[in-house]
């Protein structure tokens, strides 16, 4: 039987503005749904109930407004946005007890449209990981199979929406932590071009490359969150002046004639058997439908993991330092003297993979090493830029791989953080050359029964014919959710 919370944001959306359902209603289905869910998918590092009920309650009883776009509709948030009154982590231990005096600039974008925020989720410590077993608050379970990651570093916000918690949530995307936890979890995923969405209030990882974006069940659900998210922003420099569009309203664009161009070098990287399959049938269905696949030399995305490695790491080191256990961040109980302070509260509160990015980044920027590493993976980033607006020249979208594997057992990567770098060769490159993508589910593995995505890339702000595309597509491969 189909219940309130298996309802699309879209579907549910309009049946709140006719008043078929009120947000009370959603609003305690969905709280159930996470009640029952969370023993066993641990989605959530906090659940907002009562402050749900209250704001769902408080809507219902002016009614709905079709003026605010997402009136009455749960959402859940990464937990590295912050939150005014409720705790934000970013599941790290430096972090526990933080509760922010503010609302990250999302957040409040949200709050004015009608939203009622449900949960803040589970992620990799500061975002930095692949498969959310970097939390310091444990691990988050793929709602497809429990045996699973649910993917990175958004783990927790795409588990969360696959488990029917939300009808939709926010992660970030420095590197793919939006797009492969979507793919592994079979949702939705959007990483809007750089500067679309303010980073204000949101926990920095990598300046340069972090961008805020939705998850959802459908590609139209994902429209509606970012027309909420995007748009200018003062407290942000690197923000767009450009206004936010009517996303919603993108019109399906047609598959026929679609000119899709190929990335060879992320096509001729070994894909998983199940992955493989389900491209060599998402390819001929596209052909079927009239898409002209093309296949393009970007010679240089082969160098996209070390740049990515090297910037990444370079800006968490600088963003990080702040958190010293004396202006931010928890203090470590009895250093003997300020040195002991310093190294000793941070030790103790950051975890294994942090520490490991600040001293590579740490590395990369210090006296000596900086034009080897730093400048020249700078340069190395232009040259995939390039490589990226050449081949947009000649078609309409690039498509790709999103992860060239499903959602891998826990564990299995542990002793080997080299092989989980490489595997964001599929999104990475993205991040650097500042592209709008969105991951969409083309099916599921023959063999292990797990969703596969594909990612669709396209020119800077052009979020709106990215999203018409991925309306052709949905049509094409029916969602999984
Ligand atoms: N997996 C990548 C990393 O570990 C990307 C993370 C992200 O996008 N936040 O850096």
């Amino acid at each position: 039987m189909s219940e309130l919370y298996h309802l699309t944001l879209s579907e549910a959306r309009e049946k709140l503005l006719d008043r078929e359902i009120s947000a009370s209603e959603l609003t305690a289905a969905c709280l159930g749904r996470i009640e029952r869910s969370e023993p066993e998918i641990r989605a959530c590092l906090t659940v907002m109930a009562e402050q749900a009920v209250q704001t769902a309650a408080e809507l219902d009883r002016r009614g709905p407004d079709p003026e605010r776009p997402l009136w009455g509709l749960p959402l859940g948030l990464k937990d590295l946005y912050c939150t005014k009154g409720v705790r934000t982590t970013a599941a790290s231990r430096m972090l526990e007890n933080y509760v922010p005096a503010y609302d990250a600039h999302v957040v409040s974008k949200l709050k004015e449209a009608g939203a009622v925020l449900m949960c803040k989720t589970n992620l990799d410590e500061f975002a930095m990981g692949s498969s959310t077993e970097f939390s310091a608050f444990g691990l988050t379970r793929n709602p497809w199979d429990q045996s699973k990651i649910p993917g990175g570093s958004s783990g927790g916000a795409a588990a969360s929406v696959a488990a029917y918690q939300t009808p939709g949530g926010l992660g970030t995307d420095t590197g793919g932590s939006i797009r492969q936890p979507a793919a592994l979890c079979g949702c939705v995923g959007l990483k809007p071009t750089y500067g679309r969405v303010s980073r204000y209030g949101i926990l920095a990882f990598a300046s340069s490359l972090d961008q805020a974006g939705p998850l959802a069940r459908r590609v139209r659900d994902v429209a509606w969150l970012l027309k909420v998210m995007a748009g200018p922003d003062d407290r942000d420099n690197t923000c767009s002046t450009r206004p936010a569009e009517d996303y919603p309203s993108a019109a399906p664009g047609k598959l026929k004639g679609l000119r899709l161009g190929l990335p060879q070098e992320l096509w001729e990287a070994r894909l998983d058997p199940d992955v493989a399959e389900v491209v060599k049938k998402a390819f001929a269905a596209l052909e079927a439908a009239g898409a002209v696949l093309i296949p393009m030399a970007m010679p240089n995305l082969r160098y996209s993991v070390a740049a990515y490695y090297i910037l990444a790491t370079a800006e968490a080191s600088t963003n990080l330092a702040r958190f010293d256990g004396l202006r931010y961040g928890r203090r470590s109980e009895k250093p003997r003297d300020l040195t002991e302070l310093y190294t000793a509260s941070r030790s103790e509160a950051l975890g294994p993979e942090v520490q490991r990015r600040i001293l590579l980044g740490t590395f990369a920027l210090s006296a000596g090493y900086y034009d080897a590493y730093y400048q020249q993976a700078a340069r190395v980033r232009r040259l995939i830029r390039d490589d990226y607006f050449q081949a947009l020249d000649r078609c309409d979208f690039l498509l790709a791989p999103v992860s060239s594997l499903p959602a891998w057992d826990f564990g299995r990567f542990a002793h080997d953080p080299v092989t989980v770098y490489q595997l964001d060769l599929m999104t990475l490159p993205v991040n650097l050359a500042g592209l709008p993508a969105l991951s969409l589910p083309a099916g599921l593995g023959p063999r292990s029964g797990l969703p596969v995505g594909l990612q669709l890339i396209g020119r800077p702000f052009d979020e709106m014919n990215l999203l018409g595309a991925g309306l052709a597509f949905e049509e094409a491969f029916p969602p999984l959710l």
